[in-house]
């Protein structure tokens, strides 16, 4: 079909063709796409009557997946507000950078994550799901607290023009020099890739969805979500991943398709429920943010024979997918991360910037209309990670002849934990400030539910004794705690080349000798 030019009219199309139809569901609650855009609306006139929210203004959300987090991403594109989707993971350190460097004009949370960032005082204001407040320039004071219906009241919002070049998120990843950098994401990239996934999955208004992974992040908010409205498939929505939970409404809630990181399908299949449940409606499974072993894909071909499986690769700069598996699955290429989207273009390239040939690895390169526009004021790394319109994804991949996606390995110094992404670099300025640390050198080893876990080798000063839980505690004071080691070795020095840069790779032999 024709092109939406914003999000909101994408959801408007869907409730013309499907209004009764189920949109979003948790906790009983079963919302309609025509009693969803009625919240929506609502929503978007509270924000700007009351809240003062204008076009342009950055909206924090920090919530855990949720049907509030769900209306309030289209109230503020409805008024052409900018989300800054927050992961709620992070440490209250971690968060005030973004708040910060976003320029952040209201935070949206709830009683669970407050206590992180109650005491951010720049805010002019923090709104609770249960109970919005201000802030002030003061302590919090529970009594300013009111409930997130007061956002669902009756209220008439004033028209603003959204035009598919405009902002849409803001979206935090990590970054090479250990500052997050915040991946501006336009409603023209998110309507994009929901039109891909349509295109590639070719799901209908039957299917049902099971969003586990955070809505903070793009499988999530773009795969599921935007790509269900997108569609009039309905969303079911837990508000984390939990085995029990997932395999049960999967069942319960006919769920028909499945889109999550590999650690989860790992999770799901080796729990001792999973054989006491039926899935018949599940007709489709993606699965990305992280390499899938070919093992966890064959046990989901023998587990569920009438689906179709997609691996999707992608980034949170290409507003989830730059390639994916189309339905005619070939066996041969079981680890192939696909052919690119329909709009995406890709390329290798190697160190000098010259196009590879076939099969050769090198980095690989996208551009197209599903890639950000760049990262929210930081100069130096649109300088950085953009080239002649292309995002560098810092990721090794080779093509084959038949135009076939592999990813082989990294160029970024990242670790993959289960779909997060931890940069060493970030762990690595935490431990050089722990007053016994003379080196530390930050990898990711191989594990079997996670992909890769942390690791940090470290060399103590002189006389220093340290201890490993002792380096524990004080890096998760600044960071989250998947970003915390879970391996330490002390050595005395680390491999290096004539320059003096820590060979890694070498680093990691170490361990297994
Ligand atoms: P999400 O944040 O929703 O998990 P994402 O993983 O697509 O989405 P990022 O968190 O920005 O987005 O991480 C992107 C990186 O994840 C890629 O550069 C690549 O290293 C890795 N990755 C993503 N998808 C795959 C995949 N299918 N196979 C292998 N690696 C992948």
């Amino acid at each position: 079909g024709k092109r939406p030019k914003n999000i909101m009219s994408m959801l408007k199309e869907t409730v013309e063709q499907y209004p009764e139809k189920e949109a979003l569901v948790m906790n009983g609650i079963r919302l309609t796409y025509q009693e969803m855009l009625d919240k929506v609306e609502n929503i978007a006139g509270n924000l700007q009557n009351s809240l003062l929210v204008g076009k342009g203004d950055r909206v924090a959300l920090l919530l855990g997946n949720s049907i509030e987090f769900s209306l309030l991403v289209f109230a503020c594109a409805k008024i052409g507000a900018i989300v800054v989707p927050l992961n709620t993971r992070l440490k209250e350190k971690e968060l005030s950078y973004m708040v910060e460097h976003s320029g952040t004009k209201i935070l949206i949370t709830d009683d669970e994550f407050l206590p992180k960032v109650e005491n951010l005082r720049d805010e002019d204001s923090i709104i609770n799901v249960q109970n919005y407040f201000l802030i002030g320039n003061g302590t919090p004071r529970r009594k300013d607290y009111l409930p997130f219906e007061v956002l669902e009241q009756k209220s008439s919002v004033v028209n603003i023009n959204v035009s598919e070049d405009d902002e849409l998120f803001i979206m935090y990843t990590s970054g090479t020099t250990g500052l997050p950098k915040g991946a501006i994401g336009s409603h023209l990239g998110a309507i994009h890739s929901s039109m891909n996934y349509e295109q590639v999955l070719k799901l209908n208004q039957e299917t049902r969805t099971l969003i586990a992974v955070p809505l903070f992040h793009v499988t999530g908010l773009i795969g599921q979500l935007l790509h269900m409205v997108r569609i009039g498939g309905t969303s079911v929505i837990m508000s984390r991943y939990r085995t029990e939970e997932y395999i049960r409404l999967t069942a319960e809630e006919n769920v028909s398709f499945l889109f999550n990181v590999p650690t989860i399908y790992v999770m799901m299949m080796s729990h001792q429920d999973f054989l006491n449940y039926r899935y018949p409606k599940v007709n489709c499974i993606a699965f990305g943010g992280a390499p899938m072993s070919s093992e966890t894909i064959n046990n989901l071909k023998k587990h569920f024979p009438n689906a179709y499986l997609h691996n999707a690769y992608g980034a949170t700069e290409s507003t989830s997918p730059a390639t994916i598996m189309p339905q005619s699955y070939n066996q041969n290429k079981v680890v192939s991360v696909g052919l690119p989207v329909p709009v995406g273009v890709l390329k290798v390239v190697n160190d000098k910037g010259e196009p590879c040939l076939p099969e050769e690895v090198g980095e690989l390169l996208m551009k197209g209309p599903m890639v950000v526009e760049g990262y929210w004021d930081n100069e130096v790394a649109n300088q950085a990670s953009f080239i002649d319109g292309f995002w560098r994804s810092g990721d090794l991949a080779k093509i084959d002849q038949d135009g076939f996606v592999y990813i082989m390995d990294r160029k970024k110094d990242m670790i993959n934990r289960g779909g997060e992404k931890i940069f060493s670099i970030e762990v690595e300025n935490v431990l050089y400030n722990h007053p016994k640390v003379l080196e530390a050198a930050v990898v990711g080893i191989p594990d079997p539910l996670w992909g890769e876990v942390v690791k940090t080798f470290i060399i103590p000063k002189a006389d220093e004794t340290i201890e490993k839980q002792e380096i524990k505690d004080f890096v998760s004071e600044y960071l989250a705690n998947y970003k915390v080691p879970t391996e330490i070795q002390f050595v005395e020095e680390f491999p290096r080349n004539s320059a003096g840069k820590v060979l890694k790779a070498e680093l990691k032999n170490l361990l297994l000798n």
